[in-house]
């Protein structure tokens, strides 16, 4: 038995559909009869049991899986060795069908409607004498047909998953995806994503990250070698699509730190992302630059004199009532007060000379205490002076990984994970790890555990300031009972 092969733009299963018509029998009985091994694998837009089917259409796998599936789509800008591995496995007549499952669902939502449009139907009824759905009507944010310059209808069936009614689009009646016509980008978007499809199994598109940050340089959007602004960036994309724009092509937005579009300008060769992304990007970087190169912030150079003096103003009375109330702060600390912290950390003794003086003037003063980052690398010895990271060595302050580990009961190179998770304190010094000695005095593992536990995942300086406490504790413990290490 062999059926009609599918139509240009046709998914595998609209074929089948029809070849059912023909043959008076239902796709159960059709398969079963025909093609056995790809029973109960046709999904609506997928790429399963190319094969057989194959064999049914008379034409080659390769074939089906180019110019019947959305998979020259989905892939179109995948790198390389995924591409590769993806199109030889589907391709592979004996391996078992490989799950596409994680492809599909970057790019396809699985409550989306089916969509055809009536004009196509009315023309393939009038030059056919039958319909047929196509694949360039389900592409993310098609809804609109290219050729007819109509909005597309829903039919009350999902794209995604397996095929579960057996209808043709002139079978079905449904609403307009939209109300009103779109804006004309959706239009151009839908013309890209459909010359995407139309791809077949050509090699990805090369296009890394790398790619589109030189376009961005090149085209005025970012100066050589500058930071990206991402909030500047999907402002951009904002402005220019709309959310509702993106949100239509599966673009939900996203309002973390790592914003898609700030990904894409990135100094990678990276391009792990979905096709709509890219066309969005592609768009984007076609239009008329903005500038969204990242700037330091800071005031500029006139307002800046008013805002040193005021900021000087300010530490300064800081500092006074620090000292009055006896306080004893690190320049971080005081300057974090006055909000003043930022414009320090940016600015030269040069371009703030006012609050740099005011920040010396604390610095030398008796209310200045010693900023827990410096205590990283040095602690006070016995006689109050501040020892070198050599001098921690030599005195057992600091102990090697090795001996760490010994101490711990552990083997050596389990200490790597453990620094690594940022679970325990190491100090680097001549090239080897460092950890302090008083965490594996006279502990047991249970101890340790619940101080591990305990300063995990806090920042360095809060970490060495629990780990002076303990130091604290032991030292008050072996003052009553003495122990071999210092
Ligand atoms: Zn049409």
């Amino acid at each position: 038995m062999n059926l009609a092969p599918p139509y240009p733009d046709e998914p595998i299963s609209s074929a089948l559909v029809r070849g059912c018509r023909h043959y008076g029998l239902t796709l159960g009985r059709l398969l079963k009869v025909a093609a056995p091994s790809a029973s109960g694998q046709v999904s609506f837009i997928g790429a399963a049991a190319l094969s057989p089917l194959a064999d049914l259409f008379e034409v080659t796998p390769r074939r089906l899986l180019s110019e019947h599936t959305v998979v020259p789509y989905l892939t179109a800008y995948s790198p390389r060795p995924v591409w590769s591995k993806l199109i030889s496995s589907v391709l592979s007549p004996c391996a078992a069908p490989i799950s596409l499952g994680s492809v599909f669902k970057n790019s396809f939502d699985s409550t989306m409607q089916r969509r055809y449009c009536d004009q196509c139907v009315a023309d393939d009824l009038r030059t056919l004498g039958e319909s047929y759905w196509r694949l360039s009507h389900q592409l993310p944010g098609c809804f609109v047909c290219v050729r007819h310059d109509c909005i597309l209808r829903l039919a009350p069936h999902r794209i995604v998953g397996r095929i579960g009614a057996y209808s043709l689009p002139q079978d079905v009646t449904g609403p307009p995806c939209l109300a009103t016509m779109p804006p004309s980008i959706w239009h151009i978007l839908a013309l890209r994503s459909s010359e995407t499809l139309r791809r077949g199994l050509h090699p990805p598109l090369l296009r890394s990250n790398l790619h589109y940050r030189n376009l961005a340089e090149a085209r005025g959007w970012l100066k050589r070698g500058q930071h990206v602004d991402t909030l500047a960036l999907r402002a951009a994309i904002e402005n220019e699509f709309g959310q509702a724009t993106l949100t239509a092509f599966g673009i939900e937005p996203s309002y973390t730190q790592n914003h898609w579009t700030a990904l894409f300008l990135r100094k990678s060769q990276s391009n792990m992302t979905t096709t709509s992304r890219v066309l969005f990007i592609e768009e984007l970087l076609a239009t008329k630059p903005v500038d969204v190169g990242h700037r330091p912030s800071g005031p500029s150079p006139k307002p800046r004199l008013g805002r040193d003096a005021e900021l000087a103003k300010a530490v300064s009375a800081t500092r006074i009532s620090g000292v009055g109330a006896n306080e004893r702060l690190t320049l971080r600390q005081l300057l974090e007060r006055c909000d003043a912290f930022q414009a320090y950390r940016h600015s030269t003794a040069t371009t703030m000379p006012m609050l740099h003086a005011a920040a010396a003037k604390f610095q030398q003063g008796a209310a200045r205490c010693r900023p827990l980052a410096g205590e990283l690398f040095s602690v006070p010895d016995s006689s109050g002076a501040w020892a070198s990271r050599s001098d921690l060595v030599a005195a057992g302050h600091l102990i090697h990984g090795r001996e760490a580990a010994a101490r711990m009961g552990i083997h050596w190179y389990q200490m790597k994970p453990l620094r690594q998770s940022g679970g325990i304190l190491s100090i680097p010094f001549q090239r080897r790890d460092w950890y302090p000695a008083f965490w594996f005095d006279g502990t047991d593992k249970h101890l340790l555990a619940q101080r591990l536990r305990a300063v995990r995942r806090r920042p360095l300086t809060q970490q060495w300031a629990e780990l002076l406490k303990v130091r604290a504790l032991a030292a008050g413990k072996s003052s009553s009972a003495p122990t071999d290490h210092p």
